[in-house]
């Protein structure tokens, strides 16, 4: 789905498939939705689950 390697941006770890992550992004105000996945690789921070529960 993403080509990237998508990392918890508070502990850096690395995002396993499957895992259940959470993202925080500011809602595109210009692009459209169909941008969504460059503009993920460029705004878009991974929280992972761990991290969100704290
Ligand atoms: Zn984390």
């Amino acid at each position: 789905m993403f080509k990237i390697e998508p990392k918890c941006s508070k502990c850096g770890k690395g995002i396993k498939g499957n895992e259940e992550v959470y993202i925080q992004m500011k809602y595109p105000a210009r692009k459209g939705f169909t941008e969504i996945k460059a503009y993920l690789q460029n705004e878009g921070q991974f929280i992972c689950e761990k991290c969100m529960e704290k």
